[in-house]
């Protein structure tokens, strides 16, 4: 089945400025979901600048798309899972493959 996200995040590290989007899985940051009781996604994310150790934070809360959306190559991604924890990055890489 392909992965659709239902609304995307916006992260900035306070010590370098690097920002980025992440989308989010059905059912992190959302309700009525058949099987996935609502899951958080983190606040705090590694920073991507390569010689940077900040963190980004997440600066902009959620924001809906208007109907879910299929992830496209590339993209940052907040999985779904059941640990009862947050919600898990990764990055879409086409095809069903994720990093
Ligand atoms: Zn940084």
């Amino acid at each position: 089945m392909e992965t659709t996200f239902h609304g995307y995040m916006k992260y900035r590290c306070p010590v370098c400025g690097s920002e980025r989007f992440v989308v989010l899985d059905r059912g992190v940051e959302e309700d009525d979901v058949v099987a996935r009781p609502r899951q958080p996604s983190p606040f705090l994310i590694p920073c991507t600048s390569q010689f940077c150790e900040g963190v980004q934070q997440d600066i902009s809360g959620l924001h809906k798309v208007p109907t879910p959306q299929p992830l496209k190559f590339g993209m940052w991604y907040f999985e779904y899972n059941h640990t009862g924890e947050c919600a898990s990055l990764k990055r879409f890489l086409g095809s069903g493959r994720f990093a």
